[in-house]
């Protein structure tokens, strides 16, 4: 899937998420991190690939972008697989720790989680295209869904731009549309 599709899916799994889970009030600094963080999970395991925007948007990125995908294995290995995962998640983790001096009062927790919705999200999506997910590694194979390949979508070709784009966006509508009160209730409730 593009990195739109990727963003626009963490963004919207992490809003319901957030609206039908209790979880405690939040400080707004946790929410505005928890967002980035959670885009930033929801195209984290493309860093695989030298050509994926993530690179391109840095000025020395493309180089960077091979190395990270000989470290990685090549596109959709490593990070496209529940250890890239852990693996992601847990540097991630440091990365917070090591942070949190600086912003006491951020629930890193909630952020922690925002980043592993947003990456959960990519594998999902990613699996329902035709190339498919290593999501057992070391095993090898790639698993997708439907299990017939050719009944999956291709990335970035008309059934993704032009089916389930627009579909995920009129899901997002529709909610927003039927439960509006509820969500602005429920945020209302839960960050101070
Ligand atoms: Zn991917």
């Amino acid at each position: 899937m593009t990195a739109r599709t990727h963003d626009l899916t963490a963004i919207s799994a992490l809003v319901i998420i957030f609206a039908v889970t209790s979880i405690s009030p939040v400080r707004m600094s946790t929410v505005i991190l928890a967002v980035f963080a959670n885009l930033l999970g929801g195209i984290a395991p493309d860093i695989d690939q030298p050509t994926a925007p993530f690179w391109r948007n840095l000025p020395i990125g493309k180089y960077f972008g091979k190395v990270f995908d000989k470290l990685l294995g090549g596109h959709r290995f490593l990070s496209h697989s529940l250890l890239g995962l852990a693996l992601f998640g847990f540097l991630f983790h440091l990365l917070l720790i090591f942070f949190h001096p600086v912003m006491a009062d951020v629930n890193i927790k909630y952020v922690w989680w925002a980043f592993m919705i947003g990456m959960i999200s990519h594998l999902i999506m990613d699996s329902l295209t035709k190339e498919g997910v290593p999501w057992l590694l070391p095993f090898p194979l790639k698993f997708g869904f439907p299990p017939i390949k050719s009944l999956r979508v291709t990335t970035g070709k008309r059934v993704e731009n032009w089916i389930i784009f627009p579909l995920i966006l009129l899901i997002d509508a529709w909610l927003t549309l039927h439960y509006s009160s509820h969500i602005v209730y429920l945020l209302h409730q839960r960050i101070v």
